[in-house]
């Protein structure tokens, strides 16, 4: 992104100066900003200087976060904000509001900073450097309180999304709160498609994706939640288990998942758990290199375990981030059940219309 956006700013360089004189009163000169080819390294340096914002926006959630006792795993920067990889816990009002807060009044903060110096720079001696320096703040600064208000705005996966919900979970329960921070996501999704087709602006219509799958994942997360609230592992898994060996030929393998319906079975070896073979594994070989290979040739080795005590939540947590579509469940060493994406779906089902 960093280059693209070098080359819109530089591309774009004797507008913004205008717009920039205009916005703080203050008059540029443009020597050095136009000449040769510093109009792209001078975009450069705010596209870099936009995405040091974006970081220090992100870090100031994060330690609000670690302050109030929530692990942050890592941060993933985007182009209009960055998103901090938590812990999924089940979000306190009390904790969210100022955390969701840091973070836009932390990029206003820096903005109001960036467009103060605006106004020191215009005492240097070199009237040509000033006006560098004007114009890469005076961007800075603009940049900053926009990433601030377009951070606020409340929808999901905005931080502004998140100050509602915390602002409205204090007055109903948690639930509610999110179903109607969410409806109020996909209403600004579809205003922003709206406009963004008006106007046939892609940006526009990527924000309006973006909001509306933010909102959707933020609903349905939470509602998977409150629907396996203190269910465990032990709770939803089958006990018995088919299972196979890793010396089982495969041909025997495909006939086992026609018999039996199973299309993945833990594979254990005198009685430990060593992988897992499934008929998508299964599909990596031709049908004729098959007939003369066992299961240890295909299957998954040291699968993710859980132990039957684990919350039922992880289940899913796993096989969601994973991609894959059951879990061994193990006590010790010994196999002891498995727990399947039907099974989730079921324990689901019930708990809503049970
Ligand atoms: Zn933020």
């Amino acid at each position: 992104m960093i280059p693209l956006f070098a080359w819109i700013i530089g591309s774009q360089i004797v507008l913004t100066t205008q717009l920039i004189t205009i916005l703080f009163g203050v008059p540029i000169d443009v020597t050095l900003i136009e000449a040769g080819f510093n109009p792209y390294i001078l975009g450069t340096v705010i596209a870099l200087g936009l995405f040091f914002g974006v970081f220090v926006h992100e870090v100031a959630h994060s330690l609000i976060a670690k302050a109030k006792g929530i692990k942050i795993h890592s941060i993933t920067l985007l182009i209009l904000g960055g998103v901090s990889q938590m812990e999924e816990v089940v979000p306190d009002p009390k904790v969210e509001l100022p955390m969701a807060l840091a973070g836009p009044l932390t990029s206003l903060a820096i903005g109001i900073i960036c467009s103060a110096l605006v106004y020191v720079f215009p005492t240097l001696p070199d009237p040509a450097v000033a006006g560098v320096l004007v114009f890469t703040f005076g961007y800075l600064g603009i940049l900053n309180v926009l990433l601030f208000a377009f951070n606020l705005l409340p929808a999901f996966p905005m931080d502004g999304g998140r100050v509602l919900r915390a602002w409205l979970a204090r007055r109903m329960p948690l639930s509610r709160a999110t179903k109607i921070a969410a409806d109020v996501g996909r209403a600004f999704a579809v205003i922003f498609g709206i406009f963004g087709f008006l106007m046939l602006n892609p940006i526009l219509i990527i924000i309006a994706f973006f909001i509306y799958i933010g909102a959707n994942q933020e609903a349905t997360f939470l509602r998977y939640y409150i629907l396996l609230q203190d269910v465990t592992v032990a709770d939803a898994m089958s006990n018995s288990v088919s299972t196979v060996e890793p010396t089982t030929p495969l041909p025997r393998l495909l006939e086992l998942m026609y018999e039996t319906k199973h299309l993945g079975f833990p594979v254990v070896e005198r009685g430990n758990l060593v992988g897992i073979v499934t008929l998508s594994d299964l599909h990596k070989v031709s049908p004729i290199d098959r007939e003369a290979m066992q299961v240890r040739d295909v299957m998954t080795p040291n699968p993710i375990t859980l132990p039957p005590s684990a919350p039922l939540i992880d289940a899913l947590r796993i096989m969601t981030a994973q991609g894959i579509g059951r879990i061994p469940v193990v006590e010790g060493d010994t196999l002891v059940g498995i727990v399947t994406r039907t099974d989730l779906l079921r324990v689901m089902e019930l708990r809503e219309k049970g």
